[in-house]
């Protein structure tokens, strides 16, 4: 393995405003926060307990010598847990920081730790919709303007907003962007796209397609187009495995610029082997259905008309009253490896780039062992692939850790490693050339 430094990354695009707040200023400010706000802390340490089933006693935190230790064992998220654990930890965040144009202290200070490092970095974060259309556009200017104020040669810190999947909501966040872009014009080069994230449970990309229309027809006219960024295959467990990485396909073919995390489409199969998914048939309906509209590509990438007929039979098989349990045995692994490799190639065709976070996916993805990770397979199969930390504060990690973690586990090369670099690099080059022309908002 190679043992090359540790320098090759040092930009990334994947990254959550909120979940990049360090430990060490999250617990400087807790206890003056947790009395301002606290109404919001009380709700975080009920929704703890639910959670975890362990109360904590934020005192401990503040009144022991060892608070620090005790305040990073209930923060920090750096084993393998459910993703309902990591939501109970990161409701800290948003209990201590509710969004507000007169409060810029958290982006202030991940800003701030992050411009010492350098490079570009992305930021996703929400507008809530809760905050009234005059507030949350002051908001934003002031966000895009902190982070303006932290722009250097070397670091350059870019927005993304995310948001809601909820249809009716993505739509008022949109007529919302477009509004405040129109209006203020300026701001638009600070905005690199728009996000989808939080649970994909019961949101199909399919359900966005008018949505994803819109924005593209827009980005047509517009000197500052929107790049649309969509979470999708990283909750896989409540589907089955061909039906998560279909999503992934699904997405791309909708205009999805950036796949987040995509773990579906290309994770090893063998990491449910023996356990059994169950699905609603409606999904697997919807599965045949496509297979059938992309018979002639699958079949040209190596998924035959032979597969397809085994996966029907045993759906009907596993199908009792609206459900279809899938049991991984070894046909089901081999008949959705061989379906996986088929969906890449259309993804590697389109030419949608994905966005992997290997930490944030052993520990949150439910990918326990790093040999089912995908990373691997999608640079094997001549995809596009950033690498990224997600929300690095929460995971007490940073870019030189992901590197690591992918030369020493995942086996990618230096090469390899240069090559996304350059990937995330062209991704912002224009953007920056973008802001530099225009004056401050
Ligand atoms: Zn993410």
């Amino acid at each position: 393995m190679s043992q090359a430094p540790n320098n090759i990354l040092t930009s990334e695009c994947h990254l959550h405003l909120y979940g990049c707040l360090a430990k060490e200023t999250l617990w400087e400010l807790s206890e003056s926060r947790s009395k301002t706000h606290d109404k919001r802390f009380q709700w975080y340490l009920a929704e703890y307990e639910k959670a975890t089933r362990q109360a904590i006693n934020p005192k401990k935190w503040w009144d022991s010598d060892r608070g620090f230790d005790t305040f990073k064992n209930h923060f920090l998220c750096r084993e393998s847990v459910p993703f309902e654990i990591f939501q109970a930890k990161f409701n800290l965040l948003i209990a201590l920081f509710p969004p507000t144009p007169d409060d810029m202290t958290m982006p202030e200070s991940v800003f701030k730790h992050h411009s010492k490092e350098g490079g570009y970095k992305e930021y996703r974060t929400f507008m809530p919709l809760y905050l009234a259309v005059p507030e949350r556009k002051r908001y934003l200017q002031k966000l895009i303007e902190t982070a303006a104020s932290f722009e250097t040669k070397a670091y350059h810190p870019r927005i993304a907003i995310s948001f809601s999947r909820q249809d009716n909501e993505a739509w008022d966040n949109y007529a919302f962007l477009k509004d405040t872009l129109s209006e203020c014009p300026d701001l638009a080069p600070w905005i690199t796209g728009i996000d989808f994230c939080a649970s994909e449970r019961g949101h199909p990309p399919t359900e966005k397609r008018k949505l994803f229309h819109q924005i593209l027809a827009d980005n047509r006219d517009s000197p500052n187009p929107l790049e649309i960024l969509y979470h999708v295959g990283e909750m896989w467990q409540d589907i089955a495995i061909h039906s998560a990485a279909r999503w992934c396909v699904e997405a791309s073919e909708l205009g999805v610029k950036r796949l987040g995390h995509a773990l579906a489409l290309g994770m090893n199969a063998e990491a449910v082997s023996g356990r059994s998914i169950s699905e609603s048939t409606t999904e697997t309906a919807s599965h045949f259905a496509w297979l059938r509209r992309h018979r002639q590509v699958l079949h040209e990438s190596g998924y035959t008309p032979i597969d397809y007929a085994w996966l029907e039979r045993r759906a009907h098989m596993s199908s009792h009253n609206d459900q279809v349990t899938w049991h991984y045995d070894k046909d089901l692994i081999e008949n959705t490896t061989k379906f996986q490799t088929a969906a890449m190639e259309i993804v590697r065709r389109i030419g949608s780039i994905i966005e992997s976070c290997p930490t944030s996916n052993l520990r949150i993805g439910a990918i326990k062992n790093p040999v089912h990770h995908p990373l691997r397979r999608f640079l094997d199969h001549g995809l596009s692939v950033t690498i990224a930390t997600d929300d690095p504060g929460i995971f007490d990690i940073d870019l030189k850790h992901e590197e690591t973690l992918a030369r020493n586990i995942l086996g990618i090369t230096s090469e390899e490693l240069t090559h996304s670099h350059e990937l995330t690099e062209s991704l912002f080059t224009s953007l920056v050339e973008r802001a530099k022309l225009l004056p401050r908002c």
